[in-house]
């Protein structure tokens, strides 16, 4: 009976670790895309060409490292956002862009 609950525990201990790390792993990434330019309106990427915004759209990754599908552009709070979601999880995945020649 003991031993039983001694797996139990063992069990728990090792459930829990693994949760732990998986939020710190994915606080740790919430945390890199938010210095990464062009991640938020605070943050966004300066365009010098209009090549420049596809090659940032082909690049970017989402949290998860997946691919992002581009869903188009929009104008937002005097920006360029270029809005697309991953392709592995789903998510909304947003590329802010100025350009100086508008800000001038
Ligand atoms: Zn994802």
């Amino acid at each position: 009976m003991d031993l039983l609950l001694l797996a139990l525990l063992v069990a728990l201990a090792v459930w829990t670790g693994r949760k732990l790390k998986r939020f710190v792993a994915s606080r740790s990434a919430a945390r890199h895309w938010r210095s990464t330019p062009g991640s938020s309106a605070d943050n966004p990427i300066v365009l010098r060409s209009g090549k420049q915004m596809d090659q940032a759209i082909a690049a970017v990754r989402c949290q998860c490292g997946g691919r992002v599908l581009s869903l188009g552009e929009t104008p937002r709070l005097g920006l360029r956002v270029a809005r697309g979601r991953c392709v592995e999880c789903e998510r909304d995945v947003d590329l802010y862009f100025v350009m100086p020649n508008l800000v001038n």
